[in-house]
């Protein structure tokens, strides 16, 4: 077993509780598949946060782990919440549409998470030890999924990717560095372009700015 993936192991076993992932000798990424699934499990039985108590189901995370492109939102709402299955509703079918403008295929181009795997109750922010309790979920999944580019859909998001509580607008419209060493691009929750469809053009320059990295 490799330095990396021996410490990476020892990483899931202390931090999540996950032991039954055996990273072998022949340990390469093409285990992502089983590693996402023993992560999913433990958000499936987690109570880290009081938001389990309120959800009606885990969303954990949706799409294609091989992908170059993984987008982060901030929590799932009420549909996603219903479904179990992050960006569906009116906000999923926008984002649907905006990667498909861009040239991108939901089910192939990207994998899509949230930051928290638990509705906040009526879609309030997410509170800071909601994020502390939650996020090595999604640390987890941007270590399995090692996509190019990340892309973070909305303010607490793109904090958290970024490391800076810069207001929105100073995060998008550019390239960051991300605090996994990732680029990453900073862009609207598709919630907010449909409470203010004026952003939709500044949305759109994000996502072919995510698509020009890809093609790098
Ligand atoms: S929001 Fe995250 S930390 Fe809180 S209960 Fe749900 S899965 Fe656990």
């Amino acid at each position: 077993m490799g330095k990396e993936n021996l410490e990476f192991f020892l990483w899931m076993k202390e931090v999540l509780g996950v032991s039954e992932v055996f990273l072998g000798e022949r340990y390469e990424v093409r285990d992502k598949r089983s590693l996402l699934e023993a992560i999913r499990r433990q958000v499936f039985q987690c109570r880290k946060c009081p938001l389990y108590r309120t959800k009606t189901n885990y969303v954990f995370g949706d799409g294609n782990p091989d992908a170059g492109l993984m987008l982060v939102g901030e929590a799932p709402g009420r549909d996603e919440d219903l479904q179990g299955i992050p960006f569906v509703g009116r906000a999923g079918k926008l984002l649907t549409e905006l990667l498909e403008e861009a040239g991108l295929d939901r089910e192939k181009d990207v994998y899509i998470a949230n930051v928290l795997k638990c509705r906040p109750p009526g879609n309030r922010d997410p509170k800071p030890d909601e994020i502390a309790a939650c996020s090595p979920y999604l640390d987890a999944q941007i270590r399995i999924i090692k996509p190019r580019v990340l892309g973070a859909l909305g303010r607490y998001s793109g904090h958290f990717l970024s490391g800076q509580n810069l207001p929105l607008s100073s995060l998008r419209g550019r390239v960051l560095q991300s605090i996994y060493g990732i680029k990453l691009v900073v862009t609207y929750h598709p919630a907010a372009i449909l409470r203010n469809p004026n952003l939709i053009d500044r949305s759109r320059k994000d996502f072919e700015l995510m698509l020009k990295l890809l093609r790098e």
